[in-house]
């Protein structure tokens, strides 16, 4: 079966779907996108990524390529039309095509949207908490706006593949007070002493991410106390745990800073339960 994918209006074979050489997104960066976690086939939290979606667009007056309702209908089309049961549907919205100029182009310019749906084998982030994964800290030298979702991710990039080269999975980005603002691709958390829960504040420095606002549900629901204030990272090491926050890695264990190991080295008994839980909070549709 040959994948398919949506692009600016129609279904096609991964071979035949193309974009303009000269979409802004490939030459400016002016793009944003969403990563949406697919779960027995159906999407995980596609109200809170939606709205999320929403407002990146509005913070850069890209005019939203359709309705919500009609984008959740492509997501569902896509994820069926390649019998995805367990993966990721990932979309992308660009302001278009054109002549590259540093001007933005007439409103009227039709935004470019992709939607693609990925098969993940279910079990893979599991196993993984299992153990745990090791983080590594990593100077903060994005842009400011990275409440926005866009595919300006080259500092990312650049950073996870650090992190790799030293054995570790993630990195944990730092600014320049020495708090830690977030992972290349999570959000940061840690678990006091006292049991409780600490994560950034939402500020311009990080991604309001919808396993966040989900893990903060769940926290309540079992009656965690949470803050949500900087962190650094010597806070961190001595935390009792700590953990990795996103829609592909749901609630992951950090069980290594930096070579410094947090707690007993194995995931902490917090992060498993709010794991265990998330999806019982999520909201699901088919
Ligand atoms: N921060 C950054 C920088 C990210 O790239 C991501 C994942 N896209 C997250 C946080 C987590 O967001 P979410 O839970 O919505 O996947």
């Amino acid at each position: 079966m040959s994948r398919i994918v949506y692009v600016n209006g129609a279904y096609k074979p991964y071979a035949q779907a193309t974009i303009h050489v000269e979409d802004r997104g490939f030459q400016l960066s002016d793009a944003i996108y969403e990563v949406i976690e697919i779960r027995d086939g159906g999407l995980v939290d596609a109200t809170r990524h939606l709205a999320r979606l929403a407002r990146s667009l509005a913070e850069l007056s890209i005019p939203p390529p359709m309705s919500e309702r009609a984008l959740l209908q492509v997501m569902h089309t896509v994820i069926r039309r390649n019998r995805v049961r367990d993966g990721i549907v990932y979309m992308q919205v660009s302001r278009g095509a054109g002549p590259r100029d540093f001007a933005l182009p007439p409103p009227t310019t039709p935004p470019t949207l992709v939607v693609l749906a990925r098969a993940q084998r279910r079990g893979w982030s599991a196993e993984l908490a299992e153990t745990g994964i090791a983080v590594k800290t990593i100077p903060d030298n994005r842009w400011g706006r990275c409440d926005i979702k866009t595919v300006m991710l080259l500092p990312a990039v650049l950073a996870k593949d650090e992190a790799r080269r030293a054995g570790a999975r993630e990195a944990w980005f730092v600014d320049a007070e020495g708090g830690i603002t977030e992972g290349a691709s999570s959000n940061a958390w840690i678990v006091t002493g006292d049991g409780t829960l600490v994560t950034r504040q939402l500020d311009h420095h990080i991604l309001p991410g919808v396993t966040r606002a989900t893990v903060m549900d769940v926290a309540k629901r079992e009656g965690f106390k949470i803050e949500q204030r900087t962190f650094n990272r010597d806070e961190a090491i001595k935390a009792r745990e700590a953990f990795v926050t996103s829609a592909t890695n749901i609630v992951m264990p950090v069980v290594k800073i930096d070579n410094a190991v947090i707690g007993d080295g194995r995931p902490g008994e917090l992060t498993r339960q709010l794991r265990l839980r998330f999806h019982q909070v999520a909201e699901f549709s088919a």
